[in-house]
């Protein structure tokens, strides 16, 4: 079975066709800067080499298509787009709607009435879900909910101390996302450390960040609320705030309510503490004596230390933590912030260790020293893999 998967941001486009159930990656993607100028298709097909592509993309629509006219036809992998029985989206906020779902059009109404609150996400996949409609009319459009591997985090983990009433009517309540990549390390940590009890804390920390607290599996906990915007700082978004200061600001600066949201969606995060949003781009202004920018690295290291202990405490031990997303993959310097001091916990790393970066192969590294208590890994996510095999399974 050919299923595509889309992974959609606001400006970006990222694909990959596998063929199921093997899980063989055919071609995979990417675009970004969809809507502005000077976008590039990078792709490759199989383990070929990658190939870039200058191209305009006005929308979303004209990214899919781009994909697709790649994708089929004598050069591509596909001889019709009837060979694609379904695509698989890494859909991220339906409200209630959750799970792996078909996206008839109920689900897409939903999704459309959660824009506000997943303003940067919701409308890419809404137009993706559209255009893939019209021009595979055959394939099944599948929704993997970001939010459905948290089905099992306790209510009284759910609940914000808000009236009641709100959760029942509107269902004001933590949510949770990055799903995929949880699980994805929930499953890679059970293969490293073999069997027994695992506890695991995944720190998934990227363009948008949220801890996961992971018991033999299963969510106990997620750092992000009722949207996408909640939790620990992320790059441009800004993570958990005392609602009270939003009135404040509007009455000082003369502000709509959509115009602060906008602020908090777009303009917070790291880009609101130190004017930068890329921690390659921190990190580097940081070690030239930028105070702002290593200020904002420890507003993040220190936020995802705070959900650290509470999800240890949560969990009533700890036997892994791993780290995912760009930042978490990456970032020496936010992984050795982040475990500082933890031997407490038997939570040791390795310096040497740290200086690492999963690699493309192997996709993984241990980063604990040999006396630790508590293993540390750095993961590739895959993200990806895990929408493809839930679509899979769906329909089969
Ligand atoms: P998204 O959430 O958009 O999928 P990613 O998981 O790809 O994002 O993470 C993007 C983030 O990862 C960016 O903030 C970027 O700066 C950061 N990043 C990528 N490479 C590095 C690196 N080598 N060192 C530090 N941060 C990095």
């Amino acid at each position: 079975m050919r299923v595509l998967v889309a992974n959609l941001g606001s400006t970006s486009f990222k694909y990959k066709l596998y063929d199921m159930p093997a899980a063989r990656v055919l071609a995979r993607g990417g675009m970004d800067r969809i809507g502005g100028s000077g976008s590039v298709h990078e792709f490759c097909f199989g383990e070929g080499d990658e190939i870039e592509l200058e191209c305009d993309l006005p929308d979303h629509a004209a990214a899919i298509d781009e994909a697709l006219g790649r994708l089929v036809g004598p050069e591509g992998v596909m001889a019709s787009t009837a060979e694609l029985e379904a695509v698989g989206f890494k859909a991220v906020h339906a409200g209630a709607v959750t799970g792996v779902v078909d996206l008839d059009d109920d689900v897409v109404e939903r999704m459309i009435a959660y824009y506000p609150l997943a303003p940067a996400h919701n409308p890419a996949y809404v137009a993706a879900i559209r255009q893939f409609a019209a021009v595979v009319p055959a394939a099944r459009l599948i929704g993997c909910f970001e939010s459905a591997f948290h089905g099992q985090v306790p209510l009284r983990r759910q609940l914000y101390a808000v009236p009641y009433e709100w959760y029942e009517q509107y269902g004001i309540r933590r949510y949770g996302f990055h799903g995929a990549s949880h699980r994805y390390a929930a499953e890679k940590v059970r293969e490293l450390n073999g069997p027994g009890r695992l506890r695991q804390i995944n720190c998934h920390l990227g363009g948008s960040s949220s801890l996961c607290a992971i018991d033999d599996g299963v969510s106990r906990g997620s750092s992000m609320g009722l949207t996408p915007q909640g939790g620990v700082p992320h790059n441009n978004r800004i993570g958990d705030l005392d609602p009270f200061a939003l009135e404040l600001v509007m009455r000082e600066e003369g502000l709509s309510f959509e115009q602060v949201l906008q602020q908090c969606s777009g303009a917070s995060g790291l880009l609101g503490l130190c004017g930068h949003n890329d921690v390659r781009d921190i990190e580097a202004r940081a070690s030239a004596g930028d105070p702002r920018c290593a200020l904002a690295i420890e507003v993040l290291t220190t936020a995802v230390r705070d959900y650290l202990g509470a999800y240890v405490v949560e969990l009533g031990g700890l036997e892994a933590i791993s780290f995912t997303g760009g930042i978490g993959e990456n970032s020496r310097t936010v992984r050795q912030q982040v475990l500082a001091g933890l031997d407490f916990l038997g939570a040791r790393l390795d310096p040497e260790r740290n200086n690492q970066s999963p690699d493309a192969v192997a996709g993984s590294c241990a980063l604990h020293a040999d006396d630790s208590g508590v293993a540390i890994y750095a993961l590739r996510t895959d993200e990806e893999l895990i929408v493809a095999r839930q679509t899979h399974e769906f329909l089969t």
